[in-house]
């Protein structure tokens, strides 16, 4: 690791944090990993070939498929590097309690590192995140609450509060805070954005993800501006939620069914001044295309990323041919198998859009 000297990666626009980081360089893969952890990052850089196709899109589409982790996602990421910076300053320590409020993948990741380095770990997560998480979390030993889907981010209900209500009661217990702490945005900005500036040999014209806490579009943005300074930022945020800008973008918070992007509040992480423009995606187009990433790409990502797919189709029609659109996929369906992945729970929720439904009678005539 050396040095870093740029103070990019962690400023907030409104808070103006920065800070000088122990910059992680990317080394080649050993032919045996110590553990499972060093197997995180270096997610392959997909074409998408039929779907922007079928859309008439003339530039490339690429997809960074973030399931390919070993928890099974793009936060495995944030997990690692949060864990280690607070090991380093000595902050936690084997045998401490990890706690976070999550949205089940950060947990995970935070779970998935517990495991491997003897901590314990206690997730807090609203209601509406699947079972298909909180199976896995159990796997991995951590201990789950379940929270309350619609109260508010300052509730005393909240998964956040809750958490730290846990921590004020619990010794030896630490919130690494994905939420507002620095290393969620510079785990992207040095290894995300460094394996896409690579794949890509630094010819990016549109970057696309969805903001949940913000991390990831925050230090993938970050760099890729640095090096790319015309590359064209794209946010995704849910209808429902109010990380979009402009303001009259947003409606009221609402609750929708996709897990993991959009806010009832503007998290530290998210530094929205290195986003050039934002889509406010929907339930119905973000399932209808997470499908379709698995039908006509082969690609099994979960709902978040059929958000993001649907921002990228939306903004590269801008872009023309020989130019390139990088759309980040942060999960798996493993997340949803019983949620999109089903298509009962489609038809229930009501998200089987015509097409898909008048094919579905052609197969059963
Ligand atoms: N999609 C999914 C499925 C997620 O779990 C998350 C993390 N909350 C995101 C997207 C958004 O990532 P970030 O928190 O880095 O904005």
């Amino acid at each position: 690791p050396t040095e870093c000297h740029c103070h990019g990666p962690v400023g907030n626009a409104a808070t103006n944090v920065t800070i000088p980081h122990v910059h992680q360089t990317r080394t080649p893969k050993p032919k045996i990993l110590d553990s499972i952890l060093d197997q995180i990052g270096d997610t392959p850089l997909v074409r998408l070939n039929r779907i922007p196709a079928s859309e008439g899109l003339e530039c490339e589409v690429l997809a960074k498929v973030e399931f390919f982790n070993p928890g099974g996602s793009v936060k495995d990421r944030i997990a690692k590097r949060m864990f280690e910076e607070a090991e380093r300053k000595g902050i936690i320590k084997p045998g401490y309690t990890v706690i976070e409020p999550t949205s089940g993948n950060t947990g995970i990741g935070l779970a998935l590192c517990a495991a491997v380095k003897g901590y314990r770990a206690i997730i807090t997560m609203p209601e509406k995140m699947s079972q298909e998480k909180v199976d896995v979390l159990k796997a991995l030993g951590a201990e789950i609450i379940r929270t309350p889907t619609e109260a508010a981010y300052d509730a005393p209900e909240s998964h956040i509060s809750v958490a730290k209500r846990l921590n004020e009661q619990i010794p030896n217990s630490v919130i690494l805070d994905q939420y507002a702490n620095p290393y969620n945005p510079i785990a992207h900005y040095d290894t995300t954005a460094e394996e896409i500036l690579e794949a890509c040999d630094g010819h990016i014209d549109m970057l696309v993800a969805g903001a949940g806490t913000g991390g990831t579009i925050t230090g993938v943005a970050k760099k890729i501006k640095e090096k790319c300074p015309q590359c064209i930022v794209v946010g995704v945020d849910p209808h429902g939620s109010i990380l979009a800008q402009p303001e009259n973008l947003n409606g009221n918070v609402e609750s929708y069914q996709v897990e993991g992007i959009g806010y009832d509040f503007i998290p530290e992480a998210l530094d929205r001044s290195v986003i050039d423009t934002w889509y406010k995606s929907n339930d119905q187009d973000s399932f209808t295309l997470a499908r379709r990433l698995i039908k006509e790409e082969g690609i099994l990502s979960g709902g978040s990323s059929g958000s993001a797919l649907a921002g990228a189709l939306q903004a590269a029609r801008q872009l023309k041919k020989g130019q390139r659109c990088v759309v980040i996929l942060p999960d798996s369906v493993r997340n949803y198998m019983t949620k999109f992945l089903n298509d009962d729970w489609m038809r229930r929720h009501q998200f089987l859009d015509q097409r898909a439904q008048e094919e579905e009678h052609r197969q059963v005539e």
